[in-house]
């Protein structure tokens, strides 16, 4: 079976490793966004793929859900202490892979190139791919002006009011190699439970990337539980942007684009009026708490995509 998968960071890490337990590694591509991508301290930093990347290698840590476990902060103090800025919270592991990331990039060599060595490294098995190698930013247009996506998300947590969201450099960007194969070729496309505004929507306007999802057996996960984020902004946001939070909210989003959705136990109220949408609504636990959650939502969605399927 050969399933691609499309993941911002925490969300997408998890699933992707419940995915990666039950497939074999050539089954499995992984493609994330880059969108939140940024230069900080001199170094290139791609938040979303570092996160799968660890997650996959088991090397993530389990308590944040981001960065390195085992991992010192002797570089982060020092910098404290030269009076540069530490809001970005970077552990002495996690520097090495964006310092020779950096250097990699400035001789110019492929994101994509990249990251597949370091997952050779880091021992994950599954195709990691970077949305593309090209940059793409996204801008979140707030009450209190443009913001970087990491200076609102990290920086201000999330708390200036985004009235639009904007991803500059798309116009020139096109999905990094492998992309458009690994969605033509797969037997199943699971959108990840990661935010729909910043995390999936930039992979999704790559050039062909909608086509092709749209085009395949596409499932997605509601990353809206209960008419809440389980983390970050998704539900703030679809306030903001006018629209009342929930599963049926997230079907709405991505009508046209997946033929099912998966939603969690406690929407099982909303599964007749997604099917009124055109999407098959699946319901069960989607709360990934521990290693058994994960497994078993895998589970739960690649059953749907075999067996499940009309
Ligand atoms: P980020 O880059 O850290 O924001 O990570 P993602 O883009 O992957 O997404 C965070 C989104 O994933 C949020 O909207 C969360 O509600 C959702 N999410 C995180 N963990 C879970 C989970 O265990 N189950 C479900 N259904 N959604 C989750």
């Amino acid at each position: 079976m050969k399933i691609a998968a499309l993941a911002g960071g925490v969300g997408g890490a998890k699933l992707a490793q419940g995915l990666a337990a039950v497939l074999g590694p050539r089954e499995l591509t992984v493609i994330v966004n880059t969108a939140d991508d940024f230069d900080h301290l001199g170094l290139r930093i791609c938040p979303d793929l570092d996160t799968v990347c660890y997650a996959l290698g088991g090397i993530s840590n389990p308590a944040t859900g981001w960065g390195r476990h085992d991992e010192t902060w002797n570089a982060m103090a020092e910098l404290g202490r030269l009076g540069a800025p530490t809001w970005f919270r970077l552990g002495d592991r996690d520097l090495a892979t964006h310092m020779e990331r950096t250097r990699r990039l400035n001789l110019g060599q492929a994101l994509s190139t990249i990251t597949a060595d370091f997952c050779a490294a880091w021992g994950v098995g599954q195709r990691v791919l970077p949305m593309t190698d090209d940059r793409v930013a996204s801008i979140l247009e707030t009450d209190e002006g443009d913001l970087d996506f990491q200076e609102y998300f990290v920086q201000r947590a999330f708390q200036p009011r985004v009235r639009a969201i904007r991803f500059s450099g798309l116009e020139n960007a096109a999905p990094a190699p492998a992309v458009l194969d690994a969605l033509q070729g797969a037997d199943g496309i699971i959108l990840c439970p990661s935010n729909p505004f910043v995390s999936l929507a930039p992979i999704l306007a790559l050039p062909g990337v909608q086509s092709a999802v749209s085009a395949g057996r596409s499932i997605a996960v509601s990353p809206i539980v209960g008419g809440r984020a389980i983390k970050g902004p998704a539900a703030k946001m679809f306030v903001e942007l006018g629209i009342p939070p929930s599963a049926q909210a997230v079907a709405e989003y991505y009508k046209g684009i997946i033929r099912a959705l998966v939603i969690d136990d406690i929407d099982a109220v909303h599964a007749a009026s997604i099917s009124r949408l055109g999407i098959l609504p699946l319901i069960c636990n989607t709360l990934m708490h521990d290693r058994a959650d994960r497994l078993q939502l895998a589970h739960q969605v690649l059953n749907f995509l075999t067996s499940g399927w009309q």
